[in-house]
């Protein structure tokens, strides 16, 4: 069981509340439990979820703060994509070259950063919005074309 909401103060909610990546005003996110977001799935009643009035959600970390940017379904379709193209490329990384895994992530994630032009601390696929993630998906290709 994750903490309550009820906890907290509005302000101190406000101040974790992440922002809608499909563009949404700030201010359009609150925590919701999980029948709000998973009706049919009774045994995700007891999690919360940050969810935009657009519909857009994403997970929520036991410390309340979001797991990533609330999104919708096409932005989570291109996310999951990104994480299919990407993540198989950094396991081989460490699978080849015997380091652990979250180096081999972590050196995955500075790559990609340089990939897109992105500061590396702000590189997160779970924060990415559609048009990023399909980013995502090319320069993965445009490796793995180059290295055939
Ligand atoms: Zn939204």
């Amino acid at each position: 069981m994750l903490v309550d909401p009820g906890d907290f103060t509005p302000a101190a909610l406000a101040a974790i509340a992440p922002t809608c990546v499909e563009g949404c005003a700030p201010g359009s996110v609150e925590l919701v439990g999980g029948q709000v977001v998973y009706p049919h799935r009774a045994d995700l009643f007891d999690r919360w979820y940050w969810r935009c009035g657009c519909g857009a959600y994403c997970g929520v970390h036991p410390t309340l703060k979001p797991l990533g940017r609330p999104a919708g379904p096409e932005t989570r379709r291109a996310r999951e994509a990104a994480h299919a193209a990407f993540d198989p490329m950094w396991r081989k990384r460490a699978e080849i070259s015997g380091v652990k895994a979250h180096v081999a992530r972590g050196r995955g994630y500075k790559w990609l950063a340089e990939q897109l032009g992105f500061d590396r601390k702000d590189c997160h696929i779970a924060e990415m919005d559609a048009a990023t993630a399909r980013r995502v998906v090319h320069a993965c290709q445009r490796v793995k074309i180059a290295s055939c």
